[in-house]
C-alpha cells in the first residue's frame, strides 16, 4: 500500500491547520519511533523533520545493532542488558535490517584487552541477551585467529574472542519505521523546520516554516500552523536549540571511511583496540567500513566532516592492525561524519560520557528525549509515549513492515541495485524530494559505488521526469548533493 503523499512542497502544506495530540520535532531514529509508537496507539499524530528524514546522526552511525562490549568492560551492565533484548526485537520486528555479524576482537599481552578477561566478558554477553542473542561467543586461538586473519599484526597476539552483534542500515530504519507510522495513522512531513510554539490554555500553537535543499528556508511561501496538545522534541545534536527545550548536550564527532573489501578481505568484523579505545572493520558487501573516532565537536550541526586528521587517525590504526595491508587516502572511496547526541557531562574523555538516555519535561505539554543510541530508540519511544497515554505499547510486536513492501523499496543493510524503478518508488512513496535523499538516505550509493558520481547524473534523471525538474534544477540538485558528501 502506498504511504499517503505528504510533499512538503505541495500547496497547501500537507500538515497546515492540522490539530494533533502529539507533534514530533526531528525525523532522526528517535522521532521516527516515537510517531509509530504514539500512532499505534491510537494517538493523532504529527512529525516534521527540518531537512530529510534520517539526516542527521540516524543516516552517520557505524550502523550496529550492539549490546556494547565496550560499555562492559566501563561495567554499565543495565545498559548492555537493555540494548541486547532490543537487539533480539529489532531482529524479531525488522529481519531485513538487522543481519547477525561476528565480531573478532584480537588480545595480546600489554594491552587492557586479555584474553581471560574478553573471554569472560563475552560470556556475559550472552547471557545478558537472556539466551537470545544472534550467535555464541567463543575463545579462539592464536593459530585459530591466524588462519582466519592472515594479515593481522602477529606481535603479542594471544588470542582472541568471537562474539556476535548486528549490523543495520541506520537511514532505511528511519525510513521504514516511518513508513509504518504512517500506516498506523501519523502524518510525516521532510523540509519542514519547527519554527516555535506558543502555550495557549493547554494546547500548543505551533509555526514550522518549508525548507530547502541547503537548509534555508523556502522564500514567499506561507508559514505552517497548526495545534498539538504534547510536543516532543527529539531534535538530536540540535534539541538545546529548540525553543521551549531544556536539554544539554556534550555533542562528539565520530567519522567512517569506506574501502574496498578486496584490500582488506576480513571475513568478519574486527576489533581494532587502540589503547584502550576501540574502532571497527566492519564488512559491507565488497566494501569495509573502518571507524570511528569520538571527540569533542562545537562545529557546524548541519555539516560535521571528516578532516584529514580524523581520515589520518582511521587509517593509522587500520594500517596498525593489519600491517601488511598500507591503506592510504586514495583507498577510500566515500566518508561520513556523525555528531552524537550524548546527554552533557562535563568532565571525562568523549568515549567515557554515558550513552544512557533521558526522558524529561520542563514544562506541561513538552517533553524532551535525547541520548541513548540507534539500538535502544524503539525503548525510548515506548518510555517517551509510556508519559502520554496509558494504552499498552505494541511495537515490539508487530513486524515493522509486511514482506511486500520491503521488497518494493529495496530496504536491507545492503544498497540497492541502481533501478529508475526503486528511484520512482522513493520519489513517489518514501518523500524522496532531492538528490541526496535517495543518493545518500534511500539507497547508500553514494557512499558505496567507486562510480556515485555518474549514478548521480542517472539518478537526477530519473527524478526530473518523476518531480519535474528543469535542466537549472537537475545541475543544482547535482551539486547540492556533491556538497552533501562529507
Ligand atoms: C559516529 C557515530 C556512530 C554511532 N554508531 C552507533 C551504532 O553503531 N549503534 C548504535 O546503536 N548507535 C550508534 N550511534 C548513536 C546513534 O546514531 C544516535 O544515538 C541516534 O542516531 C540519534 O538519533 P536521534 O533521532 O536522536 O537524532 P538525529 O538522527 O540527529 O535526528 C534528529 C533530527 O532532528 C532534526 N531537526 C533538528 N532541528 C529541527 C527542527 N527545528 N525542526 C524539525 N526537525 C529538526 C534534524 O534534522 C535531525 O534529522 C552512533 C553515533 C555516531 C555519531
Amino acid at each position: 500500500m502506498a504511504e499517503p503523499s505528504t510533499s512538503p512542497h505541495a500547496s497547501p502544506h500537507p500538515l497546515d491547520g492540522v490539530d494533533v495530540d502529539v507533534l514530533v520535532i526531528g525525523g532522526g531514529i528517535v522521532g521516527a519511533g516515537v510517531a509509530r509508537d504514539a500512532a499505534m496507539r491510537g494517538l493523532r499524530t504529527a512529525l516534521v523533520e527540518q531537512r530529510d528524514f534520517a539526516f542527521g546522526t540516524s543516516s552517520r552511525s557505524s550502523r550496529l545493532l550492539h549490546g556494547g562490549i565496550r560499555y562492559l568492560a566501563q561495567g554499565r551492565i543495565g545498559l548492555v542488558r537493555e540494548a541486547s533484548g532490543e537487539k533480539a526485537v529489532l531482529h524479531r520486528i525488522a529481519p531485513h535490517l538487522c543481519a547477525p555479524l561476528a565480531f573478532v576482537f584480537p588480545t595480546r599481552t600489554g594491552t587492557p584487552w586479555t584474553r581471560w578477561k574478553l573471554g569472560l566478558g563475552v560470556k556475559l554477553y550472552d547471557v545478558l541477551a537472556a539466551g537470545s542473542n544472534l550467535g555464541a561467543s567463543q575463545v579462539l586461538g592464536v593459530d585459530e585467529l591466524r588462519g582466519l586473519l592472515p594479515t593481522l599484526d602477529p606481535r603479542r597476539l594471544t588470542g582472541a574472542v568471537r562474539y556476535f552483534d548486528a549490523q543495520t542500515n541506520d537511514a532505511r530504519l528511519v525510513i521504514d519505521t516511518l513508513r509504518s507510522a504512517t500506516r498506523h495513522g501519523a502524518r510525516v512531513a521532510n523540509y519542514t523546520r519547527f519554527v516555535d510554539a506558543e502555550r495557549r490554555g493547554d494546547r500548543w500553537r505551533v509555526t514550522c516554516e518549508r525548507v530547502g535543499a541547503d537548509g534555508g528556508a523556502v522564500a514567499g511561501t506561507p508559514r505552517v500552523e497548526l495545534t498539538a496538545t504534547h510536543i516532543v522534541n527529539a531534535a538530536g545534536p540540535w534539541s538545546p536549540h529548540i525553543p521551549h527545550s531544556g536539554t544539554r548536550l556534550r555533542p562528539t564527532k565520530g567519522v567512517h571511511l569506506v574501502i574496498d573489501r578486496e584490500r582488506l578481505p576480513v571475513p568478519d568484523a574486527v576489533v581494532m583496540a587502540e589503547g584502550d579505545r576501540i574502532l571497527f572493520a566492519l564488512p559491507w558487501g565488497d566494501r569495509v567500513v573502518l571507524g570511528t573516532t569520538d571527540t569533542d565537536y562545537d562545529g557546524s550541526l548541519d555539516s560535521p566532516t571528516c578532516d584529514a586528521a580524523d581520515m589520518d587517525y582511521v587509517l593509522r590504526v587500520a594500517n596498525a592492525t593489519f600491517p601488511g595491508v598500507m591503506l592510504t587516502d586514495n583507498d577510500v572511496i566515500s566518508t561520513w561524519a556523525g555528531l552524537r547526541p550524548l546527554v552533557a557531562d562535563p568532565h571525562g574523555r568523549p568515549s567515557d560520557i554515558s550513552r544512557r538516555h533521558e526522558i524529561t519535561s520542563p514544562e506541561p505539554g513538552w517533553i524532551d528525549v535525547t541520548g541513548g543510541k540507534l539500538t535502544t530508540y524503539r525503548l525510548m519511544a515506548a518510555e517517551t509515549v509510556d508519559r502520554l497515554t496509558d494504552t499498552p505499547c505494541r511495537t515490539a510486536d508487530e513486524a515493522l513492515l509486511p514482506s511486500a513492501d520491503v521488497v518494493a523499496s529495496g530496504s536491507g543493510v545492503l544498497p540497492p541495485p541502481v533501478s529508475h524503478e526503486l528511484v520512482q518508488h522513493y520519489c513517489r512513496h518514501e518523500w524522496a524530494t532531492h538528490l541526496a535523499d535517495v543518493m545518500e538516505r534511500r539507497t547508500s550509493w553514494r557512499r558505496y559505488h567507486h562510480d556515485a558520481a555518474s549514478i548521480a547524473e542517472q539518478v537526477a534523471a530519473w527524478m526530473a521526469e518523476e518531480l519535474v525538474w528543469s535542466a537549472d534544477r537537475i545541475a543544482a540538485e547535482l551539486r547540492a548533493a556533491r556538497g552533501n558528501a562529507n
